[in-house]
């Protein structure tokens, strides 16, 4: 295991493994570690000891953090100044760090208002495969010189470059939160999710999960509850509007179906499907069928206007969870959608692919991997059997 302190100490192991042709599993804080194939490299490069804030510019609400910085420490620090950064997927719980959101493109509820970890990085430094530094973007909001090389590495799960820092835009934390529910099916939710965004209400969230919707807003205290009143107004009979421990509660369950938590988890398979929003309830139905005709128990969560259906699948033996993965997969993509295989129990990827169909631009990620990582030595198996 090498454990760097610094960017130029990650340089010097990346210079390292390009001279001994050694492979590299770069991992954060590891709460991602087995999502996409499985790697095969004989050293891990720990980020964690790269945690410090570089630069926090209050005034300008940007933030440098050095890439292991855990989201939940650089919440807290901009905490202090009535800031956030809006990043809301269930791992940063569990310690996730800033550069393994980007390496992921992974984002919770809170996408459909402020988009995913790429949307909120203005700049980054990464150590390319020869250990290079390279820098692009900054401080500003309004910065467009060079390659943007924070999108390029997000989603790519550790196997084009190592991120060394990353500068976020931050977001103002809201005077209040609100959150309406509703018990009710995945088509009727998706109807009153697209009622609610064709209105001026704004909600930040809009997730279904299992049975249940779930509407959030923020904003001003009498801001949010005339805004919560005109939604339920929408939602009508049945619509609840939660207490704050309710709420928490609500949203607890939300994370819990992407997040595997604990070794009471060990025989659970996550999934993470993306697709047109306008397909979210086929895909859902889907999801649904696949694990009926296996004998598998889900447990559904749906982003209903960003296209995101994670699944969680429990019970049932390795082949159900194969062939409950393997249908679904399919399934999404006849919608033209893509699925990241995430934890799941030993032995799984032994009995199936953890990519489906390679994208139509399987060649442009060739190509950029070739580019970048040509000794493959970064995350190799990661992205089998794409590349
Ligand atoms: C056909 C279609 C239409 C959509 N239409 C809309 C719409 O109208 N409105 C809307 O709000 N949303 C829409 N969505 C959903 C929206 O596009 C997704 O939320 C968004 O694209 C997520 O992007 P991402 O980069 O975070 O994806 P990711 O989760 O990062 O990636 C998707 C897949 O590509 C892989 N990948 C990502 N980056 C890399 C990389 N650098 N190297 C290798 N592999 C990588 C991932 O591992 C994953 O398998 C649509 C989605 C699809 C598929």
């Amino acid at each position: 295991m090498w454990e760097p302190d610094n960017a130029r100490e990650v340089a010097e192991c990346l210079r390292d493994a390009a001279q001994e042709h050694r492979a590299l599993n770069i991992v954060g804080a590891g709460t991602a570690q087995y999502w996409g194939g499985d790697i095969r490299a004989s050293t891990t490069l720990r980020i964690h000891k790269l945690d410090s804030v570089l630069r926090y510019e209050p005034g300008d609400m940007t933030i440098q953090v050095e890439a292991g910085m855990a989201v939940a420490d650089l919440q807290s620090v901009v905490a202090d100044h009535g800031q956030r950064l809006a990043l809301d997927a269930a791992r940063i719980d569990r310690g996730a760090t800033v550069g393994g959101m980007l390496a992921t493109a992974d984002q919770g509820p809170a996408q459909l208002a402020f988009g995913g970890p790429r949307d909120l990085v203005i700049g980054a430094t990464l150590v390319l495969s020869d250990g290079e530094i390279a820098r692009s973007g900054g401080h500003v909001i309004k910065n467009v010189a060079g390659y943007d090389l924070a999108r390029l590495v997000s989603g790519s799960l550790g196997t084009l470059a190592a991120i060394t820092d990353l500068t976020f835009r931050l977001h103002p934390i809201p005077a209040a939160t609100g959150t309406l529910s509703i018990e009710t099916g995945i088509d009727e939710a998706v109807t009153y999710a697209e009622a609610i965004a064709e209105t001026a209400l704004e909600p930040v969230a809009a997730e279904w999960i299992s049975g249940r919707l779930l509407i959030r807003f923020e904003g001003t205290r009498s801001g949010v509850h005339e805004r919560l009143d005109a939604a339920a107004h929408i939602t009508g009979v049945g619509t609840s509007i939660l207490d704050d421990d309710e709420a928490t509660q609500a949203w607890a369950q939300q994370a819990a179906v992407s997040s595997r938590n604990g070794h009471s988890a060990q025989d659970t398979t996550t999934l993470h499907g993306l697709a047109r929003p306008s397909d979210v309830s086929s895909i859902v139905h889907a999801a649904e069928r696949s694990c009926l005709e296996h004998g598998a128990v889900p447990t559904i969560g749906a982003g209903l206007l960003t296209g995101r259906v994670d699944l969680r699948i429990d019970a049932a033996t390795l082949s159900a969870h194969a062939a409950t993965v393997d249908q679904w997969r399919q399934d999404i993509e006849s919608h033209d959608g893509t699925v990241t295989l995430r934890d799941r129990p030993e032995g799984l990827t032994d009995l199936i692919d953890a990519w489906g169909e390679p994208p139509s631009a399987v060649a442009a990620l060739r190509a950029v991997k070739a580019a970048y990582d040509p000794g493959d030595l970064l995350g190799p198996g990661r992205f089998h059997p794409w590349f």
